[in-house]
């Protein structure tokens, strides 16, 4: 996969490829990162990116020039999103489908937002969250490192048991010591017994999704066996 980030800030979104899970996949060839400036892009001549709304206002707006001319630089076919708190919010579904993407380019705006025409430019747009950034870097950082963890190759371990993704909270998880200060790790993971250990966690990630995020639930249709935890969840939680 091909992920290209237009930003006002290269050095904000390199320093977080260059560690850990996410400079390994670029490592490995899983995927292959650009990040571009659309500075060296404005034929101004002191290479202005931003200027005044018409209507008047605070904040200066990103133009449209050089976002246009960085953009139509890079070949190919792209599916194409636009960092925004207006946009529809991001979801671990939305990693999934992006995930079957070849070439994501992610576009940051930055101080107080962008000439409404570079909007066209997008076949999406996407808010992490009801709060408002200085810029889309985490944002775009947010989208790119959901999307490359799924990618085949990016971690080992199998992502089924994740949050979100089979639409519940995961199970609590424990390693060494057996005890902690006098907390102890519950017996029937030391058990051995994997029949018991995929019902406790099946039972304790719907516990975890009644009580932190019960809306997930409503949505979601239930087995047989996750509705018999469930009606013992809300006894035991009563
Ligand atoms: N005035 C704009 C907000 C500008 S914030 C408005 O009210 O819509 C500056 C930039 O930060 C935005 O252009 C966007 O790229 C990014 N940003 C801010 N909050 C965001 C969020 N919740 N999700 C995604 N990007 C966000």
């Amino acid at each position: 996969m091909k992920i290209d980030i237009i930003t006002l800030f290269p050095n904000m979104v390199s320093a977080f490829l260059q560690e850990s899970i996410i400079k390994r996949a670029i490592d490995n060839n899983i995927v292959e990162i650009n990040v571009i400036d659309p500075r060296p892009y404005s034929l101004d001549k002191h290479h202005h990116v931003d200027d005044t709304p018409y209507g008047g206002g605070a904040g200066m707006l990103l133009r449209c020039e050089p976002i246009f001319a960085c953009f139509n630089d890079i070949k190919g076919p792209k599916h194409t999103i636009i960092m925004s708190p207006q946009g529809h919010q991001y979801k671990q579904d939305d990693a999934k489908r992006l995930a079957r993407e070849e070439h994501l380019v992610l576009i940051c705006g930055h101080y107080e937002g962008f000439d409404e025409r570079i909007r066209t430019l997008a076949d999406e747009q996407i808010s992490i969250g009801d709060y408002v950034l200085t810029g889309g870097e985490i944002a775009a950082l947010a989208v790119t490192d959901s999307v490359v963890r799924l990618l085949d190759g990016t971690i080992n371990s199998d992502s089924k048991d994740d949050s979100f993704y089979n639409g519940l909270l995961e199970y609590p998880q424990y390693t060494k010591p057996q005890e902690f200060e006098g907390m102890k790790v519950p017996d029937v993971l030391i058990s051995g017994n994997h029949e018991l250990i995929r019902k406790w966690r099946l039972k304790e990630s719907l516990r975890n999704t009644y009580k932190n995020r019960p809306d997930l639930l409503m949505g979601r249709e239930l087995s047989k066996e996750e509705q018999k935890f469930l009606d013992e969840i809300i006894k035991e939680e009563a």
